[in-house]
């Protein structure tokens, strides 16, 4: 049960990702599944049930006339598994993805072992990937991820005979997978500021919303816009403006809980910060600090004439998430700050819903 949000998502993933067959066991039945998305979104899927006399099976007990040295032409890592998912044979390649040093026995272990002893010698503790890895090996066919230590990932794809015999290949996708993180990351960050930007943003406020509404719990939301940004472009040059963005970015994000609360860039000149569980005080708190920090900050290390930067601060704190909508949620913030901006800038307003 501890992982069982795991398993759910790689469940989802395994079967929105795959358009190959695979075969699993459900209730003592084979079953092959193919699945085709089609062009609006949907999915077609094929259940089939596969009978105990197919034909492309080898008997286990021909297994020792079949010639093992071919699997050190397979460029994979390869991996033979009998009917109790204990390894049979394996290529050199494998031992290489594995970290298994070439006389070191194998045989007879399974893949969790292998997985295990691979982070046991990296002195790190496995990830609790057991249950994971055993799940997936189920599926023939359907391709899964296995993580080692180092960052390094496999990729893992089986067919399994009838009698049970199972056939994996294992390739190394740590590359892809770095290449993906950092993607991931990039789409996340704003290049500019480093922080948080506007997508991720979004997404946390829902993720945020959806927990506190659960648990009817408070929230609030500080819409920072800086005063008049546009004369400090205009003076300066953008060089200044941006570097004007950054000192911001870096005063609003250390005003925050780090771990907790969601400091972005939410557009041009402003920042939006979430605070879950934050009451109005917590929320006033966080602007009060961000506007004494903008006002101690030697802005003129930037530009000797640039002497002070001032931002309005709209506050929205909803005592309990269950009695608003999101949308009424960023609207209250929004109108704090026309607020803030119109009786004057350079200060902040609340409220309290
Ligand atoms: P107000 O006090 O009413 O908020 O006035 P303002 O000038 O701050 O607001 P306005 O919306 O008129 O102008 C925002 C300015 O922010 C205009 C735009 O050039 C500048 N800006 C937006 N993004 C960036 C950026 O990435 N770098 C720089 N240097 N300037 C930016
Ligand atoms: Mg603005
Ligand atoms: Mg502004």
């Amino acid at each position: 049960m501890l992982n069982i949000e795991r398993y759910i998502d790689e469940g989802v993933d395994r079967h929105r990702n795959q358009t190959r067959p695979f075969v699993f066991t459900h209730n003592g039945r084979r079953l092959r599944v193919a699945s085709l998305q089609t062009p609006d979104g949907g999915r077609i899927r094929i259940w089939h049930e596969l009978s105990d006399d197919n034909n492309h099976a080898p008997d286990p007990a021909v297994w020792n006339e079949f010639p093992i040295d071919l699997l050190d032409y397979i460029a994979d890592g390869a991996m033979v598994l009998d009917q109790n998912d204990k390894i049979i044979a394996v290529n050199s390649e494998f031992r290489a993805l594995y970290d298994i040093a070439p006389g070191e026995p194998i045989i007879g272990l399974t893949l969790v072992d292998i997985v295990k002893r691979a982070w046991a010698k990296a002195g790190s503790l496995s990830r609790v990937v057991d249950a994971s890895v055993l799940d997936n090996i189920r599926f023939a066919g359907a391709p899964f991820e296995v993580e080692l230590p180092g960052g390094r990932w496999r990729r893992v794809i089986a067919r399994r005979t009838a009698s049970g015999i199972g056939y994996f290949t294992h390739s190394d996708i740590s590359v892809l997978k770095r290449a993906l993180a950092d993607l991931a990351a990039m789409a996340a960050t704003d290049g500019l500021t480093g922080l948080p930007n506007r997508r991720r943003f979004d997404a946390g406020l829902e993720e945020a919303w959806q927990r506190c509404r659960r648990e009817g719990a408070a929230i609030s939301l500080l819409l920072i816009d800086i005063d008049h940004f546009k004369s400090v472009n205009d003076r300066f040059g953008h060089v200044v403006g941006d570097n004007c963005l950054r000192r911001t970015a870096t005063i609003v994000h250390e005003a925050v809980r780090q771990s907790i609360d969601l400091a972005a860039r939410f557009g041009g000149e402003e920042f939006a910060v979430l605070l879950p569980d934050a009451t109005a005080e917590g929320a006033v708190a966080v602007g009060r600090r961000i506007r004494a920090s903008m006002a101690r900050e030697p802005w003129s290390e930037i530009h000797p004439y640039l002497t002070s930067v001032t931002a309005s601060i709209g506050i929205c704190a909803a005592r309990n998430a269950a009695d608003l909508t999101v949308a009424d949620f960023m609207r209250h913030t929004d109108e704090a700050l026309y607020r803030a901006k119109n009786s004057g800038r350079d200060r902040l307003e609340l409220h309290v819903a």
